[in-house]
This record gives C-alpha cells, structure tokens and sequence, in this order.
C-alpha cells in the first residue's frame, strides 16, 4: 500500500487524508521530521504558505524535506502548496522559504481582493469531463518553465501544473466528491 504523506502544519490536511484514503492509499500526517520515515510522496496543502513556511523551518521538517523533493519523491502541491514548491515566488514575506522543486514562478493572492475567491469549471488534459475548481485567495502561476505540462488553464493562466512526478494546482481539488486529480496522481507514483 502506497504510503503518503500529507503536510499537517497548518491549513486543509484532513480533506486530503480523507479523499486519499477514501482511493485506498494510507496516509501519514507529517508534523515532525520523524513521521517523514517510509513514505512514497508528499501532499502540500492549500492554507497560508507563509505560516507553513515558517512552521516547517520552526519544526525541522524544511531541509529533510527539501532533500527528499530534490532527490526526486513525487509530489501534489494544492495553492499554498503550490507555493511552497515554486522556484519563485512574488509577493512573498521576505524570510518566506519554499522548496524550489517544480520550475514556476508564482504571485502570491495573484487574483487580487476583488475576486480573491470564486469557482469555475476547467478542461484538464487526460479527463474526459470538466472539474469544478475551487479558488481562495489563489497564487497565480506567471511562468512555467520548459519541463513543465500545463495541464489546465483559467484564460491564459495555468492552473494545473505537472514537472515529473511533481503536480501542483492554484485551487483546492481536496474540496467537494471529485476525487479525480488525487487519483492522477496516485496513477503516477512510481511511473516517473
Ligand atoms: N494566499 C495563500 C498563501 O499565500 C494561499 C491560499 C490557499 O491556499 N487557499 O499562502
């Protein structure tokens, strides 16, 4: 059984655990570097990134973690967490640390206050019926570099991102019954 971490510091963890485990894989809520031990991959979730990255330094659980990312462990990082694996980010706090992983450049609350959340219906390359995506305060991705697959877009900005066996999106796939993303990327753990 695939074993996967889920990043338990702070924002929406639990919906995660749940629609991973619901698809039949286990799941580890990581909170300190020990429960890093025996898992096959990462789920970052949405949440507020600059309080993750502050816990994940406070915890010691940001250099094992950014080693794990780099040697190549496959992720799924959801808005903040999305965040949290971009080279760049814009709009960030000044000792804000991500983990570098996937090649994008972000905007943190990219969508500005006046529409800082909304839903929307988005063709995703692979699916045969559109997903309904959640927005909340959404970074938007402002470059992507030559590796990575755009695998759905809202207008011109990509929204759902794949760089090997790193995906990411700027909503919240974790909420409602649609589990289809979750399982894509169980599909992929291991192809890479
Ligand atoms: N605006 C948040 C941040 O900068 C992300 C919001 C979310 O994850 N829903 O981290």
């Amino acid at each position: 059984m695939l074993r996967i971490g889920v990043l338990a510091l702070q924002g929406a963890f639990a919906a995660h655990r749940q629609m991973l485990e619901h698809l039949g894989a286990g799941t580890v809520a990581v909170r300190q570097p020990k429960h890093l031990a025996g898992i096959d991959a990462l789920v970052i979730p949405g949440g507020e990134s600059t309080t993750m990255s502050k816990l994940a330094v406070s915890t010691g659980l940001f250099d094992p973690l950014a080693e794990m990312l780099t040697s190549g462990m496959p992720a799924f990082g959801t808005c903040a967490g999305a965040i949290m694996l971009a080279t760049h980010i814009a709009d960030g706090r000044t000792d804000q640390r991500d983990f570098e992983t996937l090649d994008i450049d972000v905007r943190r609350n990219g969508y500005g206050r006046q529409i800082d959340s909304f839903e929307t219906d988005v063709e995703v390359v692979g699916l045969e019926a559109p997903f309904h995506a959640t927005f909340i305060r959404a970074p938007i991705i402002e470059r992507t570099g030559p590796g990575v697959q755009v695998l759905a877009r809202v207008g011109q900005n990509a929204v759902f991102v794949r760089e090997g066996a790193v995906m990411a999106t700027t909503f919240h796939p974790e909420l409602g019954a649609d589990d289809r993303l979750h399982r894509l990327f169980l599909d992929q753990i291991g192809r890479n």
